[in-house]
């Protein structure tokens, strides 16, 4: 069979793409290789999602997205695409072993937390260093951790965890936080929050089974000091999920690696969009990722009734 639409992900981005492509008739197969809802699914509470006047948590938000879009009469396989062929009119897709294919394919694919490369990160890697709070946060309940990061996503999981762990260190490698300034007030007002700035993670240290402490170095003076924590969340950025893509697909990609799209959310290869945070643009929500899984419907409408006119 030859679907109208392969989509690629099951976030918030890939599952709006279902919803709208299938209200508009076209037949449509999603890939998901996790958990549907994506990093949106990975945390405790989404406040700036219009619609909810109260936060509402990942999984939540993300479960009735899942419901909608598989009441819309969706196909949706739990498998990992591993690669792509997307040099015919025919758009291949692989997934063990075996070959689907569209007419059109959606990469909403997202992206992944970026690895801090600090010594013991890898060793320690689900046996106290976590990049999920939401996930994790409760095998540290009354315990001490440690959170790296300065921007939203470091600033909201330290008020999540604050409320869970006896204390928290917020490590962030500058002397000022980019996250919002509404939450920077917020981690300020609790007692158990405390912050250490101009501080880098040297190393993550522990016994054969778990952390136990953390030793930062201080960027302007190299001092180090010793930090005791049984976890280590960490929240230092992101980088795109696009490793069944190679330079032979020849999808344009920017020095970061997000796909590059036009104004349709089309790649430079006719028939292959990009939605949501695998693609480059300025702000990476919820919000954005459903705006592109809307507005890529209109474009595969368009290029599909083309390809099967000629
Ligand atoms: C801790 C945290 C807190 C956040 N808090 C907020 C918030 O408060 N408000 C907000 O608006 N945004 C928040 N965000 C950002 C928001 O979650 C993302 O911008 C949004 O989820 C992006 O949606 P997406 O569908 O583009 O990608 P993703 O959510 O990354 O989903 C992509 C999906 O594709 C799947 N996938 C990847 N590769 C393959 C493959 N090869 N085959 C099959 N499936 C594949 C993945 O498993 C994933 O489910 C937060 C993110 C994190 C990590």
């Amino acid at each position: 069979m030859i679907y109208d639409v392969i989509i690629i992900g099951a976030g918030p981005a890939g599952m709006t793409a279902g919803i709208y492509t299938r209200r508009s008739g076209l037949s449509v197969l999603v890939f998901e290789n996790g958990t549907p809802g994506g990093q949106a699914a990975t945390t405790h509470a989404i406040e700036n999602y219009p619609g909810f006047t109260e936060p509402v948590s990942g999984p939540e938000l993300m479960s009735r997205f899942f419901e909608q879009m598989m009441n819309f009469g969706v196909e949706m396989k739990g498998k990992r695409i591993e690669g792509i062929d997307v040099s015919g009119e025919v758009k291949k897709v692989f997934a063990d072993g075996e070959e689907y294919q569209a007419h059109a394919l959606i990469l909403a694919s997202g992206a992944s937390p970026r690895l801090l490369g600090a010594k013991g990160e890898g060793k320690y890697r689900g046996r106290g260093v976590s990049y999920c709070a939401t996930c994790d946060g409760f095998f540290f309940k009354d315990k001490e951790v440690v959170v790296v990061g300065g921007g939203d996503s470091a600033l909201q999981e330290a008020l999540f965890l604050g409320k869970i762990c006896k204390k928290v260190t917020l490590v962030h490698r500058r002397d000022t936080f980019r996250g919002a300034k509404v939450i920077q007030d917020r981690i300020n007002l609790k007692d158990n929050i405390v912050t250490e700035m101009d501080q880098v993670v040297e190393e993550i240290s522990g016994d054969e089974s778990k952390v136990t402490e953390v030793i930062l170095k201080n960027v302007k003076t190299g001092e180090t000091k010793i930090v005791p924590a049984s976890g280590v969340f960490i929240f230092v950025g992101y980088i795109p999920n696009t490793e069944y893509l190679t330079d032979e697909n020849g999808l344009e990609r920017n020095s970061q690696g997000y796909l590059i799209t036009d104004e349709h959310l089309m790649t430079n290869n006719p028939g292959v969009f990009a939605a949501g945070d695998v693609r480059a643009k300025n702000l990476r929500q919820v919000a954005t990722a459903v705006g592109d899984g809307a507005a890529v419907n209109p474009g595969v409408e368009h290029y599909l009734s083309e390809v099967k006119e000629s």
